[in-house]
This record gives C-alpha cells, structure tokens and sequence, in this order.
C-alpha cells in the first residue's frame, strides 16, 4: 500500500521517490539490502514476528525491503493495491495463471501471446487438469462463444508479440465479470504509462520487468498487481513455499529503471512513431503495423485503451525471409536480438526465433510471415535510426 501522501503524486513523481524505505542512515539513493535473512533482538521478538504480531522482515523469499521499494512504486505507478515481484516474466505469469486455477478449472486466452507464455497455457497448465481455448482476441465474439461453465480466467497480451494486434481490455473485461472469471493483463508490450488494465477493469495485471522498466538490458524481473485480497488469497502463500522471489540486487537495478521510465518509453514512442512513418512509405516494406498510425487494424481501440503509440514496430519486408535476412544483416547500429524495450535498437526475426516453435499454420494465423520482422526502437539519435535503416534497406 503506498502512503496517503503518495496517492496524488504524478507517475514521474512517484517512479522517482514512491515506496523509498530510507534506513537510519539517511541514503538519498534506495539501500540495496543484500541479505537473505533478519536478526531479532531477543526470542520473544522472533516469537512475535512469525506470529504477525509485530511487523518486520523475516527472510528474503517472503520478503526484502529492497524487493518492497520495487513493489511499492510498481503499485504507485499501476494504482494498484498490491504486488509480488517475481525472478523474471515469465515466473509472474506462470504465478498468476496457476495460482487462481484448481484442476477441472478452464482457461480462455488470446492465442497471440509471448511464446512462453502460450506454452504455460497450451502445454503446461493442461497437466495439471486445466483446459485451455486459444482464441483471436481481437474480435469479442470469439471470446463469448469460447466460454464454458468452468471457465474461470482470460488471459490476453495488448498489444500482442510481434503483430502489435490491440485487444479491447474493457469489453473483455466487462464479459469476465459478467461470467465470474478474472481477467489476467500482460501490458508488457504498453509499458505501464501507456495502458492502465486495472483502469480498464482487468483483475491482474503481469510485467516482464526485463523490458522497458530495466530498459537498459541488464537483469530479469517480473511483477504481479492486483487487490489486495487476490494477492493475499492466491499469491501469499505460494511465494513463501515455491520461491520465485526477485533477488534484492535486481530489485535495486530495476527501481533505478523506473526512475528514468517515463523519459525511455517517451524518447523511444516518439522515435518508433518517425521510422513507423518512415517504412510505411519505402517500397521494400508490403505492410508496417505500428499502433499509433491511423492504418492500424484496430485503430479505434488504440484511440480508447491507449495514452501513446508503442515503441516497437511489426514490419513485413516484401521478399520474404531473404530479405528479412539480409536487412537484418545489413544494419550497423540496430542490433539482431530477440530482446525488446532496451535504451538499443534490437531487431528480431520471429519466425526462426521466438515464435519457431510453433507449426506453420498457427504462425500464419497470427500473420508472422517469413518477411516478418519486430524493431524495438531504443535512445539512439532518431535520424541516425533511419538512415541505418534506409541504408539496409537498399543493401537487402
Ligand atoms: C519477455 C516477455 C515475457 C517474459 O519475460 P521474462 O522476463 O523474459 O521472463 C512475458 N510476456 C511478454 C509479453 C514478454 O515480452
């Protein structure tokens, strides 16, 4: 819970001093609490600390004052009530998947989502007696005719890996609680400035803080967010018991990543929005997906669920994978990786890379082509981006 103070403050205001636990020593910068466990002054304090009576720290898996900084300006920035940071995304989406099923329960998901994530929900959780319908998010009918009396959670990522497909979170929402489910967001792709899920009436809402929140591409981390009493009912208890705690050293990492976070994602929408201009207008390119351009499939939800653009953009190169090799190959300053919302230019391929696994068929229905390729815009000089690109672009 952030202090009452806290509530008014802007995001840039919070990101740069919400959930700060200042020790004695009166550090301006956040403490980087390397421990993994907590001294007690005598047997009765320990005593009373397990039993709830007083609060405090007990150990690094249930919870660190550093990892609670990070927690803390997360729910700032979020408006939620509550959170758990988990080791990387994928131990946040696994969690909160799983934590709210019991066997016999049945999952609907927009079948376009992060690789690993499609596999928690198509191969994993179907072992533990949860079934799961994939469906085409984008239209809602699809979601209404995929309902069973057990279903009991959506799960959609908006906008989506790689095709930036933009899923209308309200109306989803809206039919969630209309059949007693809960609605999982995954809003890596919209960074937490440009899409609020909890606003839009989503229950729970997942990070890959890997992504723009780190920004700098240096460690994995993820988060949870949601009421309180959701967090206490279905996360509290498997945290302390299964480990997927943040180590305090990432958290640290990551609480100076959202200092600068609304300047990143910011700096680098404004960029993606000049090159999304850019290649929709070069004759190599037959189609750019970019939410923000008025040619976007689902333009009108952009408009409503969305506050900027995105700082990653779908471009599909006319000449298929050849092509989309050698632009690959050719640029100087963009980087070939299969990373996303770091301060560099990263440029993926997701038909031989994240999304390889899949069959052809379920790659042609997400629209990822052999001429797809995914541009994470990074802080580079804009002009700069552009001429590596047009440059490649001739070289291919
Ligand atoms: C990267 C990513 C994840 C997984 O996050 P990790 O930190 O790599 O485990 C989940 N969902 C989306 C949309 C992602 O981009």
């Amino acid at each position: 819970m952030t202090h009452d103070a806290e509530r008014d403050w802007k995001p840039a205001t919070s990101l740069v001093h919400g959930g700060t636990l200042r020790s004695d020593h009166g550090e301006t910068s956040e403490a980087i609490f390397l421990t993994q466990g907590y001294v007690y002054e005598s047997a009765e304090a320990a005593e009373a600390r397990f039993k709830g009576e007083t609060p405090g720290f007990i150990y690094s898996r249930y919870a660190n004052p550093t990892v609670d900084m990070f927690e803390k300006r997360m729910c700032a920035l979020e408006g939620a009530e509550d959170a758990r940071a988990t080791s990387s995304g994928m131990a946040a989406v696994t969690s909160a998947i799983l934590c709210g099923l019991r066997a016999g329960d049945h999952i609907v998901a927009a079948r376009a989502l992060f690789g690993s994530c499609r596999w928690v929900v198509e191969t994993l959780a179907p072992r533990y007696g949860i079934e799961a319908t994939l469906v085409d998010g984008t239209d809602i009918a699809n979601w209404h005719k995929a309902v069973r009396p057990n279903t009991k959670l959506f799960f959609l990522e908006s906008p989506t890996n790689p095709t930036l497909e933009v899923i209308d979170i309200a109306a989803v929402a809206k039919l969630a609680n209309e059949i007693g489910a809960r609605l999982v967001v995954d809003n890596v792709f919209a960074t937490p400035l440009q899409q609020k899920p909890l606003q839009l009436g989503a229950h729970v809402v997942v990070y890959s803080a890997t992504k723009h929140i780190d920004g700098q591409g240096r460690c994995l981390g993820g988060v949870i967010l949601s009421d309180k009493k959701w967090i206490d009912e279905n996360l509290h208890d498997y945290f302390r018991h299964t480990g997927p705690s943040l180590s305090p050293f990432n958290a640290w990492t990551l609480l100076k990543g959202l200092e600068t976070l609304p300047l990143r994602v910011r700096q680098q929408t404004e960029s993606a929005a000049k090159i999304a201009d850019f290649l929709a207008e070069r004759p190599e390119i037959a189609r750019v997906i970019y939410p923000g351009r008025a040619d976007h499939p689902q333009a009108d939800v952009v408009k409503r669920q969305m506050s900027g653009g995105s700082t990653l953009i779908c471009i599909e190169l006319k000449g298929g994978k050849k092509a989309a090799f050698a632009f690959q190959n050719a640029l100087k300053i963009v980087l070939i990786s299969n990373n996303l919302g770091d301060a560099k230019s990263l440029i993926t391929h997701p038909a031989t890379t994240t999304h390889k696994n899949l069959t052809d068929e379920a790659r042609a229905e997400l629209g990822i082509g052999p001429g797809t390729v995914r541009l994470s815009v990074g802080l580079e000089d804009a002009g700069d981006l552009v001429t590596d690109i047009e440059r490649a672009l001739k070289a291919a």
